[in-house]
């Protein structure tokens, strides 16, 4: 929690009992269930921006059953492979219900693990897993986060303000980039799709300097109808599905699916 800076003016926040305040005097009240919302001006057209209730609980149910640990491990991995100590700083940027967030402290524990999302909603949800995360919610175009505090910040599947990762990292600090590549999920495609759509390159490359980048494949078997169908809802394909496909869903058992993503890790210098 001690990274913590104001949204408004961007001093240090402390704590002073269960309320964050800055020199100026802005105050951030923390939960009953532990996070901070330091979320401004939030979206009029929506009171909950970001993912919907009923999509996050099925990402949790679906993460929870493990299918997807081989992307944490792969960020794990490369955070182990570039870090200078064991006492780290970490930012899960986008970090959504919290799953690879609470991954990241179970690995890192001797770090200091923040988990970012501008759903309130969902961070609510991140909180059960554990306390010893600093859940927030807020706007990743403005980071809650004092200048150069971070050595890593971790973005999967997230969209990034590339000013504000150069600022809240330090100087000798790395991102790892999480994106899918174009055999992602492809089986769910096929499912729900008549056409599939290549997009020609979905991997964004950040103006940073690129230290690691690597393609990472694996086929992975969703044993159950349950499960099977909670990865649909968890991805935007689900809101896609035409009347005439929807019979797919009520035949559905398990599913073999592949993970198709590139990891990239970045560093400021
Ligand atoms: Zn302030």
């Amino acid at each position: 929690m001690k990274l913590l800076a104001c949204p408004k003016c961007h001093q240090q926040l402390h704590l002073e009992n269960k309320t964050l305040k800055c020199e100026n005097n802005h105050c951030y009240d923390i939960s009953k269930r532990g996070y901070i919302n330091l979320l401004l001006n939030p979206d009029k057209a929506t009171n909950n921006p970001g993912d919907s209730k009923e999509s996050l609980v099925a990402r949790k149910a679906y993460l929870n059953k493990g299918y997807y640990d081989p992307i944490l491990n792969q960020v794990i991995t490369c955070i182990d492979e570039f870090k200078h100590q064991d006492d780290l700083s970490i930012l899960d940027l986008g970090c959504g219900e919290g799953y690879y967030t609470q991954g990241l402290k179970k690995h890192f524990e001797n770090s200091d693990v923040y988990g970012l999302d501008i759903s309130k909603i969902a961070i609510d949800m991140a909180t059960r897993y554990r306390k010893d995360v600093t859940w927030l919610v807020g706007n990743s175009k403005n980071i809650p986060i004092l200048d150069h505090s971070l050595d890593f910040i971790c973005a999967l599947f997230t969209v990034v303000n590339q000013d504000e990762l150069k600022r809240a990292l330090k100087e000798d600090g790395y991102i790892v980039h999480v994106t899918a590549n174009n055999q992602h999920l492809i089986e769910i495609k096929e499912l729900i799709y008549d056409e599939i759509k290549v997009k020609s390159d979905k991997y964004i490359r950040l103006d940073f300097n690129q230290v690691k980048s690597y393609d990472f494949k694996e086929k992975v078997h969703i044993s159950n109808r349950e499960d099977a169908l909670n990865l649909l809802m968890m991805t935007p394909h689900y809101y896609h599905i035409k009347k005439e496909k929807r019979g797919v869903l009520d035949t559905l058992q398990g599913l073999d699916i592949t993970i198709d993503i590139k990891v990239t890790v970045y560093a400021l210098s």
